[in-house]
Order: C-alpha cells, then sequence, then structure tokens
C-alpha cells in the first residue's frame, strides 16, 4: 500500500470548536477590520508573550516589511541577503530602493558581517538583514556598522517567532523588526504580519501608514498603503497562542530526533545546532556534501517520489531572478557561499504534528535517495 504523502509544513489548526466562540462574537459586535477588539487584543497578547513592547499587526509580513521600509524613510541603497524569501528583496524594488547584495556565512546562512563594510557607498541608507531558518544574524556586529555609517537596521525576522538571546526577544534588535504570520510560518493567523518597533511615536506612525496614512478624519500624512489585519485572522492568532509553546516544545523534540537519525547518514551536512539563543526549530534544512554520490536535485526529485515533499528552500537566490541579476551586487562571483549552499539545501518536513515514525521515515528516504541510482 502506498504511504500517504508528506509535506514540508502543516498549519498550527487548533480544534475548530473552540474558534466558533471568537466568530460568534465578532458576529455580535459587527467589528471585522480597523483596530478592532481581537486586533488590539492580539496586540498586546503578542507584546507579552514575545518579551516587547511595541507591536503592530498586518495583513501579511510583505506589506509589514514594505511599512517597516516606509517608518523610516529609507532610499536609495540598502544592503541586503540573496539567500531569503523573495519577498525581502521586492520590498526594496517596490520602495523604489537599489537592493545591494552581499554574501552570507556558511555557519548561519544569514549575512556575513566581515562582506558587510565593503558594500556601503554614499548612498546606502539601511541594512535589512534576514534571521534565516530562526538563526539570528550577527546582530551586535550588524549594529556596529551601522552605528559608524549611520545606517538604519531593519531585520526581517519572518523566520524567528519566538527567538530569543540572553537578554530576551531578539526582535528587539535594530530600529525596526518584521514578523510573518503565513499559513506556513511557526505562528500564523492565516495571512497575517507585524512590526516591532521601540517607542509609541514610532508606533503612531506605524499605525498611520498601515491605514492609508489618515491621521485623522482629515488628516492624510503620507501615502499609506491599506495592511491592517482583520478580525478572523486576530481572533485566530489569540486562539493559536494558547497552542504555541506545546507546538514549539513538539518541533524541539523533532529537531532533536531529526539530528540523532541524520548524524548516521553519510553524504549531508547540518547547519550547527543554535548555541547562545533559544531556536524555534522553525526548519530542517540539511546540505547535500560536494562529495556525495548524488547530486541535489537528484536526491530531491527522488524524495518527491517517494512521497517526501521536502523544498529547495532557498533556491534559486534572489540576486539570479530576472529583475535583480543585472545588479553589480547579483555576480554570482559575489555571492559564492549563497550560491554554494543554494545549490546544496533542502528543507525537510517539519511541523508540530509530524509523528516520529514519519521523521524516521523521511530520514531513511533520504538515506535510499543518496545512495540509489535515478533515471532521468
Ligand atoms: C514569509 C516570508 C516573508 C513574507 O511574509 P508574508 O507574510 O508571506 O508576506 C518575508 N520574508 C521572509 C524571510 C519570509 O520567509
Amino acid at each position: 500500500m502506498a504511504k500517504e504523502p508528506i509535506f514540508v509544513t502543516q498549519p498550527l489548526l487548533p480544534p475548530l470548536e473552540e474558534f466558533i466562540p471568537y466568530l460568534q462574537s465578532i458576529w455580535d459586535n459587527k467589528i471585522l477590520t480597523n483596530n478592532g477588539p481581537f486586533h488590539n487584543q492580539l496586540e498586546q497578547a503578542l507584546c507579552d508573550y514575545l518579551g516587547v513592547e511595541h507591536l503592530a499587526l498586518f495583513a501579511n509580513g510583505t506589506l509589514a516589511l514594505l511599512t517597516a521600509l516606509q517608518t523610516l524613510r529609507i532610499r536609495d541603497e540598502v544592503i541586503t541577503t540573496p539567500y531569503s524569501f523573495v519577498a525581502t528583496a521586492h520590498t526594496l524594488l517596490w520602495n523604489n530602493i537599489k537592493p545591494v547584495f552581499v554574501d552570507i556565512d556558511p555557519k548561519t546562512c544569514n549575512l556575513d558581517p566581515a562582506k558587510i563594510e565593503d558594500a556601503i557607498t554614499p548612498k546606502t541608507t539601511a541594512i535589512l538583514a534576514v534571521h534565516c531558518y530562526g538563526v539570528p544574524c550577527a546582530i551586535e556586529k550588524i549594529q556596529q556598522i551601522a552605528d559608524i555609517y549611520g545606517l538604519k537596521v531593519i531585520f526581517d525576522a519572518a523566520h524567528a517567532f519566538g527567538v530569543r538571546d540572553s537578554g530576551g526577544s531578539i526582535l528587539r534588535h535594530g530600529d525596526l523588526s518584521v514578523l510573518s504570520f503565513h499559513a506556513t510560518k511557526v505562528f500564523n493567523t492565516f495571512e497575517g504580519g507585524a512590526i516591532i518597533c521601540p517607542d509609541a511615536k514610532t508606533k503612531e506612525r506605524i499605525n498611520f501608514l498601515k491605514n492609508f496614512g489618515f491621521a485623522n478624519e482629515v488628516t492624510v500624512m503620507a501615502p499609506g498603503i491599506n495592511g491592517k489585519m482583520n478580525e478572523v485572522s486576530a481572533a485566530f492568532g489569540l486562539l493559536q497562542l494558547k497552542y504555541i509553546d506545546s507546538a514549539l516544545q513538539r518541533r524541539k523534540e523533532i529537531e532533536i530526533l531529526y539530528r540523532q537519525a541524520l548524524s548516521a547518514v553519510p553524504g549531508i551536512s547540518l547547519l550547527p545546532p543554535a548555541e547562545q539563543t533559544s531556536a524555534n526549530s522553525a526548519y530542517m534544512p540539511i546540505l547535500i556534501n560536494k562529495d556525495a554520490e548524488k547530486t541535489r536535485d537528484a536526491v530531491y526529485y527522488a524524495m518527491k517520489k517517494a512521497g517526501i515533499h521536502g523544498r529547495r528552500y532557498f533556491h534559486p537566490l534572489i540576486s539570479d531572478m530576472p529583475m535583480y541579476r543585472r545588479l553589480a551586487s547579483a555576480k554570482q562571483e559575489n555571492l559564492s557561499v549563497a550560491l554554494d549552499i543554494s545549490r546544496r539545501v533542502i528543507c525537510l518536513p517539519i511541523y508540530p504534528t509530524l509523528s516520529h515514525a514519519e521523521v524516521l521515515r523521511i530520514v531513511e528516504t533520504l538515506a535510499t535517495a543518496l545512495k540509489k541510482q535515478v533515471a532521468g
């Protein structure tokens, strides 16, 4: 009998009957969006849970990133990573900003701080860094460089829900941090996102910008966008928060099980486990070694054929996409580490409802795919 396919992720869905009272309350009070009661409750609940002071909810992470750049009036050139989801760079183009790609550190898959200064020009205004796979960037080094050159720092923290360092949430760093609550993320509101900011004044500016720029009934302060989170999504977020600790715990157990089982598989490497931070086990990336018998794509397709749907995340590099590849900084020789990892990575399935047996089946399928001669 054919086994059920396993996909790279599954959303965290609390029991449906627990969601009904939230919907009833929305029907009762007839407030669907625009700073509704669930929206405001979720902002406070997330501040409490994450340990941050000011957080503005958004309809999705991309609108939050777009608005973060607007909030700080970022322009001209921004240093960023080619090894991310395409939204990171797209939000620069939407703001008429030129992305300047800098290579990554192979140990973290994040911007290599040693390569940032070479990319700074008189037009550089900010660094847009990503905590890839929930692994924190070289936050201190990036901030030091930013301070010397007078640059703003924005962290795309779409992967980093709940990640802390010794001082607390990593979301407190930089000028702004941005979360995504997309269905595929650790914490989801179907679609959603947030900006974490340091003070009430900035939060007010963000609130104006996410509501078309309305500062009051008659004043529009900027060409803002519609970035507001609706009440159904906010209510879902509140319900899901009740389950997030057990979900994160389960992710951690799965990562530990994976690391044990994968240590017996020749031909692959893992990123080092998080050291000084609490990881969120959001992703399970593996790298196919250069001297392995099979290429990454051969392994990826063989696993898919056997019903295990990993993801080549991130491949291709953003810098190799048609709207970016003509930039001087997009040259492959400038980004050799990112290119190498992008050619060797597979993210294995990881989500709270993945069973012990399924993890072992995935690892077995991977081991077989690494060995077997694959036709075509
Ligand atoms: C998911 C993601 C985004 C975009 O978030 P959406 O909520 O899907 O708009 C941005 N950056 C990174 C790194 C992401 O993974």
